[in-house]
């Protein structure tokens, strides 16, 4: 799925957009939340008018988390990109999954042997993966399994020119699916499938965004009643055009391949 030029620009507006009326709507919601908080308090004896209190209270609540997420898509931080070796990453990202997503979800993650590193924002890396994997168990209510499978792989180079390494990282698992109307959506900023209040349809035009900042690219495929796969693609890092660093390479580290 090739995404144009025109999708960054409205992203880049929408994030502004948001931003802006996030802001404001939070100061609002924060006025609603205080009041109904010392109306609750006043009224502890009359239980039916507390209960109704109370929902607007979650209801208030749930609208902050929102315009909280709508302030970090528009205020991302700046990337900070790092060296990021996979055999170190992937173990801890696997173990704070496998608390995120639930007994019901078999998570199973591959290294290939030999892998490059790459150099991107470690926080901003694990958020967008965690993305992946949250929608992945969203559309596995039954359970599943959530693959993750990294390869590198040798960039042809146009003649005369060296070529270079990238690495996918593969995010599949064995939902629901989507029909080609909704696949071809995905990415779009505020497009949701989901009920109101369980999703913003915010998450991949932010996996989007940064996977774009970070050099690379992102597809998708997805057959309905098998499942869907991610796949993001970024750089190697070459560590022949670090030359600090070029004499300071360690050794791979083939024990962790498998976890
Ligand atoms: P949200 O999760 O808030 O809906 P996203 O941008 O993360 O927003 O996802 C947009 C929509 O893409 C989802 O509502 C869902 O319909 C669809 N989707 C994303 N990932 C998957 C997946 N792994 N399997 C099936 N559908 C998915």
């Amino acid at each position: 799925l090739e995404l144009s030029l025109q999708h960054a620009s409205k992203l880049e507006a929408v994030g502004r957009l948001t931003g802006g009326i996030a802001h404001d709507f939070n100061n609002m919601l924060s006025i609603v939340i205080g009041n109904l908080d010392l109306a609750r308090g006043s009224l502890q004896d009359n239980e039916k008018a507390l209960r109704r209190i109370e929902n607007a209270i979650e209801g208030a609540h749930r609208c902050a988390e929102l315009t909280g997420r709508l302030l970090a898509f528009s205020r991302r931080s700046p990337l900070q990109p790092r060296a990021l070796d996979f055999a170190s990453f992937i173990p801890g990202l696997t173990k704070l999954l496998a608390r995120t997503l639930g007994e019901r979800i078999t998570i199973s993650a591959e290294l290939d042997d030999g892998l490059p590193e790459i150099c991107v924002d470690h926080a901003q890396f694990e958020a967008a993966l965690i993305n992946l994997a949250v929608n992945a168990r969203d559309a596995m209510p039954d359970g599943g399994t959530l693959c993750i499978h990294v390869q590198g792989r040798e960039v042809p180079a146009p003649e005369g020119a060296e070529s270079t390494r990238c690495v996918d990282i593969t995010v599949a698992d064995t939902g629901t699916g989507m029909p080609p109307a909704i696949l071809a959506r995905v990415f779009e900023p505020f497009f949701t499938t989901k009920e109101a209040g369980k999703g913003t349809g915010l998450g991949l035009s932010m996996v989007y965004g940064f996977v774009q900042q970070s050099g690379g690219t992102i597809t998708v495929d997805s057959n309905p009643g098998q499942g869907t796969r991610f796949v993001v693609t970024l750089p190697a890092l070459d560590r022949r055009s670090l030359p600090s660093e070029s004499t300071d390479r360690r050794p791979p580290d083939d024990a962790a391949n498998a976890v």
